[in-house]
């Protein structure tokens, strides 16, 4: 599955996923390392197991209950998102440094597309800026089927 990102993510003068790690605590080990580094240079989105077999093409050897762990961990402290594809099928994405966006999501074959929606933070101060409310993250998902899920459902023919 191919998942097209066209947009460079990481603003390399800003502060990178392992220093935000330390300012907040965490130590850092060698594996955890790796996969950040990894997370930071690869952009869009991605799986643990895309992470895993690219780490694996550059000899790098980490354990998956380590990245499943690792990726947990960006994932509560809201560095990365968590896309819920299907059952037991996640993709995550690098929110640091990344521009607000939102996402097309194919429930077919899963693939991922961005998209933008102007001013994340008009939303934010229209709909939110209420006392009765405190917002931690905002996320603006669609779902249905990609261009190539459209094709391959209209030639397969007579099937539900
Ligand atoms: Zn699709
Ligand atoms: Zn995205």
């Amino acid at each position: 599955m191919r998942i097209k990102f066209d947009k460079p993510f990481l603003d390399r003068n800003h502060d990178s996923l392992k220093d935000v790690l330390c300012a907040k605590g965490f130590k850092s080990t060698r594996g955890r390392e790796i996969i950040l580094k990894e997370v930071e240079t690869r952009g869009g989105h991605f799986n643990a197991e895309t992470l895993y077999s690219g780490l694996r093409q550059k000899h790098q050897r980490v354990s998956k209950p380590t990245i499943y762990r690792t990726l947990k961990l960006l994932e509560k402290l809201r560095l990365v998102e968590r896309f819920d594809i299907k059952k037991n099928c996640f993709y995550y994405e690098p929110l640091l440094h990344t521009e607000e966006h939102g996402h097309l999501i194919c429930e077919e074959c899963g693939r991922i597309v961005d998209f933008a929606v102007g001013d994340f933070n008009t939303i934010k101060s229209d709909v939110f800026n209420k006392d009765e409310f405190m917002l931690a993250s905002l996320s603006i998902r669609a779902f249905g089927l990609c261009q190539e899920c459209q094709k391959a459902a209209q030639t397969a023919p007579g099937e539900t």
